[in-house]
């Protein structure tokens, strides 16, 4: 996909801040695909004479979807959450200050069918927020500096993340992007059947086999895992 999204809890940007939804998002065959699973639960899946009474545990994502497509059903749902606030891992609130504290990290990708699908049925598509395809990290070794990966619009997967490899200067030396051929260009060539043949393996198991840079396990993975957890904690 070309674009990613972030959830945006306000409508505080200015109309010409926003980025305009990727064109082919509903042009895709999974995307027809999910339009056509929920349907289902307007026609044929209809309570009709047999409405349930339906328990579910958990205010999260799957629990309130699952409580509104139930509802669209005709059945009826109550959804049970243990904390005081809904939406589990991708939950929001104002702290006592007023500010908005997000569980962050949240983004959605335009090649999420169901998600996009979902929103679009409770008419807060136009609440995402459209963004480059970009990740950025802080650097370690510049503190307060961040180096992006940028991942070229219109170059397809898996390749835009060549692309952005390739093209990152910061956070990786000409020598790691060559050690990094070996086990990202079977993913190019092979795709997921290569991709399934690692399932074994941890991901430093992996980057090791392929001799894979330190850097990435430590910069990236390990960065992003210590966020993580820091979140949760
Ligand atoms: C740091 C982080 C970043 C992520 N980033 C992304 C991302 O960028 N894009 C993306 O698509 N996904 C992302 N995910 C994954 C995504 O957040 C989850 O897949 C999704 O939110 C899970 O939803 P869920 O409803 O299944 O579970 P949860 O969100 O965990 O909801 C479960 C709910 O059940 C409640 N509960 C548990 N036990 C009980 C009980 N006994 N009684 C009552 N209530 C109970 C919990 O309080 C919680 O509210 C990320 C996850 C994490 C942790």
């Amino acid at each position: 996909m070309l674009f990613f999204a972030a959830a945006v809890h306000t409508a505080a940007l200015a109309p010409a801040a926003r980025r305009p939804e990727p064109a082919r998002l509903e042009q895709t065959q999974n995307y027809r695909d999910a339009t056509a699973a929920s349907a289902r639960f307007n026609d044929e899946l209809q309570a009709k004479d047999e409405k349930k009474t339906v328990a579910i545990i958990g205010g999260g994502l799957s629990g309130l979807s699952c409580a509104k497509y139930l509802s669209d059903a005709g059945h009826k749902p109550t959804v049970y959450e243990a904390r005081d606030v809904l939406g589990g891992k991708v939950s929001a609130w104002q702290d006592a200050d007023g500010d908005w504290i997000e569980t962050g990290l949240h983004i959605f990708f335009g090649a999420y069918p169901n998600m996009m699908n979902l929103l679009r049925e409770l008419k807060i598509r136009d609440r995402l927020q459209w963004a480059p395809h970009r990740m950025s990290f802080a650097m370690r070794q510049r503190p307060g500096e961040f180096t992006n990966f940028e991942f070229p619009a219109n170059v397809p997967a898996p390749f835009n993340m060549a692309a952005a490899i390739l093209t990152n200067r910061e956070m990786l030396s000409l020598v790691d992007k060559v050690k990094m051929v070996p086990g990202l260009l079977p993913m190019l060539i092979e795709g997921q059947d290569f991709i399934d043949a690692q399932d074994e393996l941890s991901v430093l198991e992996f980057m090791e086999k392929y001799g894979m840079p330190a850097t990435v396990n430590e910069e990236i993975f390990i960065a992003r895992a210590r966020a993580c957890i820091k979140l949760w904690l």
